[in-house]
């Protein structure tokens, strides 16, 4: 009986131990998660094509459905370019369009306007609150940081 005691208090006291550590190791998770990465912006199919957004975009990352794009579009890009993402392409190529309904968003171009603005432009103007975070993009703010100095070089004499 005494070694059952014995063994029962192992138990949970390891059991105890393990929820502790597993409780730890979630806040060290989400504590670097929500400090440190950031989410890139992305437009839904509840977007009612009003345009709002297009010229508010610091990047030139927004376009209209089935209107191609080009990392050359109001960026300093030029020839080949491999964005972050790791597409290779002619910065003056028009590639495909992401969406051929409603506007879309060129994640390799949004930079949630980091560098520009203190919150998306894009979100911040949108009527009916479709530009909403891209859960396959994080990035973060130096990482946002470091894209918008690619998309915008600053010319030296
Ligand atoms: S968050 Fe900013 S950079 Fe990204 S698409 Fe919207 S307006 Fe453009
Ligand atoms: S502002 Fe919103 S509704 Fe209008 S085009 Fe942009 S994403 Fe669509």
């Amino acid at each position: 009986m005494v070694v059952e005691n014995h063994l029962a208090s192992k138990i949970v006291q390891s059991s105890k131990v393990k929820r502790v550590y597993l409780f730890f190791t979630k806040l060290l998770t989400f504590q670097q998660y929500d400090n440190s990465k950031k989410m890139a912006i992305k437009i839904t199919e509840e977007c009612i094509n009003c345009g709002a957004c297009e010229p508010e975009c610091p990047n030139n990352a927004i376009y209209e459905g089935g209107v191609e794009w080009r990392f050359s579009d109001g960026t300093t890009i030029k020839g080949i370019f491999t964005s972050k993402s790791g597409l290779t392409a002619d910065a003056d190529t028009p590639e495909v369009p992401l969406s051929m309904d409603v506007y879309y968003i060129v994640a390799d171009k949004c930079t949630e306007c980091v560098g520009f603005h203190d919150e998306p432009q894009c979100a911040a103007v949108c009527p009916v609150d479709c530009c909403v975070d891209d859960e396959n993009w994080r990035e973060s703010k130096e990482e946002l940081l470091a894209k918008k100095d690619t998309l915008h070089l600053i010319m030296q004499d």
